[in-house]
């Protein structure tokens, strides 16, 4: 197939898909939509490595997801473990494969967890960034601060560890902070994404986006979490993607193509695929 769309940061691996994940498979397919599928912890990292070896259009990230965890008292989500600490071995094995492309999703989460467990979270993101410079790959960033903003801050606690610690690029998804943390990412050569919140959102994110050079972006889905429009309500899914191409397009007012070719090359850029 010719991969023309590349949706970033997809969960085709977690349980939403468990009837008919090779249905969707062929629909990007036949849509000419590749993905990354990223892991939120063990289970679904090795899934994703696995489906990464069955589907030439998928890759894989692995690793454990901030809100997977074991922190006070923290519940696991649906189809999800909790996990004490970051097993280091077995993501090991697992990163080192030829078709995963990347660590994480890893990072801080204020939203799921209080801020208070900042030491354990950073315990884990800790153990990642040394696990990411070790193999060689970029870092999957996933970052989100307390609904009410106050506390921690999930932005500025990576950028300041990543600052010392990293030695690999990596990617802030799903991006929600200010237009001046993301230059503070853009400033280490970090990328950030956009996912199809923009796409019903516009007002939003109309000066990050325009602020944000074309070629330090992605576009993604997250899916099976939030569609974008017109799909909204639905379940998500990587095709999806396009839409989320084609608002970052006419909100830059730039050239659709140029958009596609761009972010085709900044993901083979990043994730070296
Ligand atoms: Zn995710």
């Amino acid at each position: 197939m010719d991969i023309r769309y590349i949706d970033t940061h997809s969960h085709l691996n977690l349980y939403k898909f468990a009837d008919d994940r090779d249905e969707v498979f062929k629909k990007c397919a036949d849509e000419d939509v590749g993905m990354i599928t990223v892991g939120t912890g063990r289970k679904d990292s090795k899934l994703a490595v696995e489906l990464a070896h069955k589907y030439e259009h998928a890759w894989a990230i692995v690793g454990l997801h901030p809100i997977n965890v074991e922190v006070s008292d923290n519940k696991a989500r649906e189809g999800q473990e909790l996990e004490a600490g970051f097993d280091y071995d077995f993501y090991k094995e697992l990163a080192e494969d030829s078709r995963a492309v990347g660590i994480g999703e890893c990072g801080f989460d204020y939203f799921h967890n209080n801020d208070d467990t900042y030491e354990q979270q950073r315990e884990v993101f800790v153990a990642q960034v040394a696990l990411a410079n070790e193999v060689g790959k970029p870092l999957m960033l996933h970052l989100r601060n307390s609904k009410d903003g106050q506390g921690r801050n999930a932005y500025d606690d990576a950028s300041e560890i990543l600052k010392t610690e990293a030695k690999v690029l990596g990617n802030a998804h799903f991006y929600a902070g200010t237009q001046e943390q993301a230059k503070s990412f853009f400033d280490i050569g970090y990328t950030i994404s956009f996912t199809g919140v923009i796409t019903f959102a516009q007002a939003a994110y109309q000066e990050l986006v325009e602020y944000a050079p074309l070629d330090m972006i992605h576009g993604e889905t997250d899916c099976p979490f939030v569609a974008p429009a017109p799909y909204r309500g639905k379940r998500a899914e990587p095709w999806m993607v396009k839409q989320v191409y084609k608002t970052i397009a006419s909100m830059k007012n730039i050239d659709e193509e140029e958009v596609r070719e761009q972010l085709l090359k900044n993901a083979a850029n990043l994730y070296k695929i």
